[in-house]
């Protein structure tokens, strides 16, 4: 199987050429499509895996042919999750033009609330800073998040825990319902399983 056997766009193909990987992981195998044609997925895999690339480039295929607004909303648990994601976005995107914020603890909170209302095509945040910057700038930030195509847990196990139950619900409210929703997951916890119990669209699910 090769990439462009997945269905990704011939530009996408091309980057993951010149970024030396020859040919899908299996999670990439597996849920690349599924992404593709509009399912939500919920991956169980480890890190190492390629599981940023799972759910980035079928995230870009669809941003390259109509990039409006902040197209993707991820959430990581930890800054240090989140540059890593960011650097693999940027790597993934560079024939495109992507632009990617990082929202994440620590840093300024005007320049972040400043670079969102600058409608980046990614966002990628941890959860305390981007409910932070929805609280304190209720006219712009929600509005920013309006056309969301799609939102990435990242490690979900760990996002989905009791400690950001409430930071979630404030970013959920600025979602889209008809989002595509996708789930990484090093763990199933009994968190997952009653959300996938719960969840109205079938989702697709990966188990290596
Ligand atoms: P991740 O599991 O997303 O943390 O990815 C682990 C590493 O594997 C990253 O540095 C990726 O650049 C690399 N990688 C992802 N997919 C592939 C692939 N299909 N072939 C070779 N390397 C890959």
């Amino acid at each position: 199987v090769t990439f462009s056997d997945l269905g990704l766009a011939e530009w996408a193909v091309k980057t993951c050429t010149e970024l030396g990987m020859k040919r899908p992981t299996p999670v990439q195998h597996h849920c690349i499509p599924k992404i593709i044609s509009g399912q939500d997925v919920m991956g169980l895999a480890q890190t190492g895996s390629g599981k940023t690339a799972a759910f980035a480039l079928p995230i870009l295929h669809h941003l390259a042919k109509d990039p409006f607004g902040v197209f993707a909303l991820v959430i990581t648990p930890t800054r240090e999750l989140a540059y890593q994601l960011a650097e693999q976005f940027r790597a993934l995107g560079s024939g495109l033009g992507l632009r990617c914020a990082v929202v994440v603890g620590g840093m300024d909170k005007i320049n972040q609330a400043q670079s969102l209302m600058q409608r980046p095509h990614v966002v990628i945040a941890t959860p305390g800073r981007i409910k932070v910057l929805i609280e304190e700038n209720p006219d712009d930030i929600p509005a920013v998040f309006s056309k969301t195509k799609f939102l990435v847990l990242d490690e979900a196990d760990r996002v989905l825990g009791v400690n950001f139950e409430a930071e979630l619900r404030v970013i959920f409210q600025c979602l889209p319902k008809s989002r595509q929703t996708l789930l990484f997951t090093a763990t199933m916890t009994s968190n997952l399983q009653t959300l996938l119990e719960l969840s109205a669209n079938k989702a697709y699910i990966y188990a290596a």
